[in-house]
């Protein structure tokens, strides 16, 4: 019997996160093993390539900084880059520091036992692989486990049926076909303005009408890149003060919108929304936190629709209720104009219209509940589009049968919800780490800053142990619960909790309703360096 391999760390997942931690155990001479179930590094850049797939921090702060060469040498072409050219600069990344050789493509990680006599993980892959490690790092993402709805007849379609987040490699032909669309998120209102241009007849099936702001996007200036990257560095550390880690560029004065003149906050809204970009929340302090001053943006766009949006019925369906930026706010190109066009249709399935009632060979039958069908209207496809988002942020995690101490599942110890100790362990799974988990800022942050702010502190963690002739690190109940309180107080803060979004898993049924991410990337940063200088503070090294 051949001896089971051991590494030191098993990365789970290539995109940024994992490439970045696979480039720093690499860095440090550790044996390193990951595992990616795509067929190339790039993660959401690799499943992500349906039409209009772009990303919404603008890509000169969307990148990485670890490297200064990099940052310098690397060219974007426009101020939001699309999906092939953010691919192929995470396989440019994977050439220049050759992460390949580290990963297994095409290797799906099922399971992780820590065994408690050896203080290591076993590891297992859906080839039937088994290694042993002794740190256990799932960078296996936010967005990463698409979510088809199991709706009644899916699979009975005739035409050709594609989720968003996993598009056919070779494309979805869309040419003067009827094509049509459920989901209304960021994937599908970025996908719905090339899809119009290019079928036949599109028809949008939205359930909940959302807020969406223009991106005007655009080429990207070569001589204004060339500006940026003579003080990358200062613009970096700006970042890193901001809320989101981006943006610092067009920080605007921070009064209060609820003390704002009519005609100040007029003036404001209209530059943000002419400015562009995701911005558009971060100009007045009090827009997040207070219902009632976040009501006078939310009113604003409102008005917008109205104004763009030819149809006035139509205008009233896009027209989102309630709050604005509670579910993640959406940037687009040309999103509500695309309603003008005579080709597409906008069909309401929510609560202000008819639901779904099934999916049929050759359509989908929208009605009454109840009907089976009396009084529905059929509509016929040649394509359907799920863009119906992701089990976000512990999907991908509870996907992988993980068991700590006594054998303890992580879906048992998350039933009512993920906890964690800063999004970074786990009590009871010693030398396990999650990049970008739960109770961390993660998607509420410019996602590759905090991924590289997750990784330097995971790898310094290591080094820290290394030096100190310790081996496992394992956060203390006391701390894990005083941190669980500490984010719901943070969220309890802010209008976050007060909506059916996917930051409290209310897009998946059954998932425990808890608001997932942390608000706040300075105030984190701060309180993981102090937990390092306080000697771990919350931590048990042994
Ligand atoms: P991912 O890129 O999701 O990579 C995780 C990888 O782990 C995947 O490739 C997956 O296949 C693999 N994996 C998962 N489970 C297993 C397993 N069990 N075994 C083996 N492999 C596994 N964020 C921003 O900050 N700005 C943006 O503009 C932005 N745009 C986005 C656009 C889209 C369409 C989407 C879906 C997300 C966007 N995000 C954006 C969020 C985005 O997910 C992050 O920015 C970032 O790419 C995440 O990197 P990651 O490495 O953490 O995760
Ligand atoms: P999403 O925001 O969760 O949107 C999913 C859409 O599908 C929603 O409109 C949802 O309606 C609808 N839906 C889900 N199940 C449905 C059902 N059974 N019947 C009818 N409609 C249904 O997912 P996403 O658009 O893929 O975006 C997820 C996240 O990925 C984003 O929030 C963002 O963080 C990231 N992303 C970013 C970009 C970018 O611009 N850079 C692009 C894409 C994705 P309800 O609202 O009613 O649930």
């Amino acid at each position: 019997m051949s001896e089971q391999r051991h590494v030191e760390v098993v990365v789970v997942g290539a995109g940024f996160a994992g490439m970045y931690l696979i480039y720093r155990m690499r860095r440090a001479g550790r044996s390193v093993q990951g595992f990616e179930t795509a067929g190339d590094v790039g993660g959401t850049w690799y499943w992500n390539r349906y039409p209009g797939a772009r990303c919404d921090v603008e890509s000169m702060e969307y990148s990485y900084d670890f490297d200064e060469d990099l940052q310098q040498e690397w060219t974007w072409t426009e101020k939001y880059s699309t999906q092939p050219e953010i691919l192929r600069y995470a396989q440019h990344v994977a050439d220049r520091f050759e992460l390949r050789p580290h990963i297994r493509f095409n290797t799906r990680v099922e399971a992780a036992y820590y065994d408690e006599g050896t203080g290591r993980w076993l590891v297992r892959t859906d080839d039937g692989d088994e290694l042993t490690c002794q740190f256990f790092v799932m960078a296996t993402g936010c967005l990463s486990s698409a979510n088809l709805p199991d709706i009644e007849g899916r699979d009975s379609f005739g035409g050709v049926l594609a989720h968003t987040g996993r598009w056919p490699h070779d494309g979805v032909d869309v040419t003067g076909k009827r094509v049509g669309i459920i989901g209304t998120g960021s994937s599908g209102i970025q996908a719905i303005p090339v899809l119009a241009a290019q079928a036949g007849h599109l028809t949008v099936f939205q359930r909940t009408a959302q807020f969406t702001l223009p991106a005007r996007n655009g080429p990207l200036d070569p001589a204004e890149q060339d500006r940026i990257k003579e003080t990358y560095a200062e613009l970096r550390a700006a970042n890193r003060k901001m809320p989101g880690a981006f943006g610092s560029r067009y920080a605007r004065r921070k009064g209060n919108a609820l003390d704002a003149t009519p005609e100040r906050l007029r003036a404001e809204f209209d530059f943000l929304w002419e400015q562009g970009g995701p911005l558009f929340l971060a100009s007045f302090r009090d827009l997040m936190l207070d219902p009632e001053a976040n009501r006078l943006a939310a009113d604003f766009v409102r008005e917008k629709i109205a104004e763009i949006v030819d149809d006035p019925e139509t205008a009233a369906r896009l027209t989102p209720h309630g709050l604005i930026g509670c579910k993640r706010l959406v940037i687009d190109t040309d999103y509500y104009e695309t309603y003008n066009r005579p080709n597409v249709m906008l069909v309401d399935v929510g609560s202000r219209g008819d639901p779904i009632q099934r999916i049929t060979p050759t359509g989908v039958l929208v009605g009454p509940d109840g009907t089976e069908g009396e009084g529905g209207e059929h509509h016929e496809l040649d394509v359907l589009i799920f863009a119906t988002g992701f089990d976000a942020m512990t999907g991908s995690l509870l996907r992988v049968d993980i068991r700590g101490r006594g054998g303890r599942a992580l879906a048992d110890k998350w039933a009512n919800g993920p906890v964690t100790y800063l999004g970074l362990n786990v009590v009871g799974f010693p030398n396990l780490f999650t990049v970008t988990g739960p109770g961390s800022p993660s998607v509420l942050a410019n996602m590759i800053v905090a991924t590289e702010q997750h990784v330097d502190w995971i790898s310094e963690c290591i080094e820290h142990l290394d030096a100190n002739g310790l081996t496992t690190i394992e956060a203390t109940p006391e701390a894990e619960a005083e941190w669980v309180a500490h984010v719901n107080a943070i969220a309890d803060r802010t209008i976050f909790p007060t909506c059916n979004s996917w930051y409290v898993g209310a897009n998946i049924p059954g998932k425990p309703r808890v608001f997932m991410p942390l608000p706040g990337f300075p105030n984190y940063v701060k309180r993981c360096e102090e937990v390092v200088a306080g000697g771990y503070e919350g931590f048990v090294l042994s």
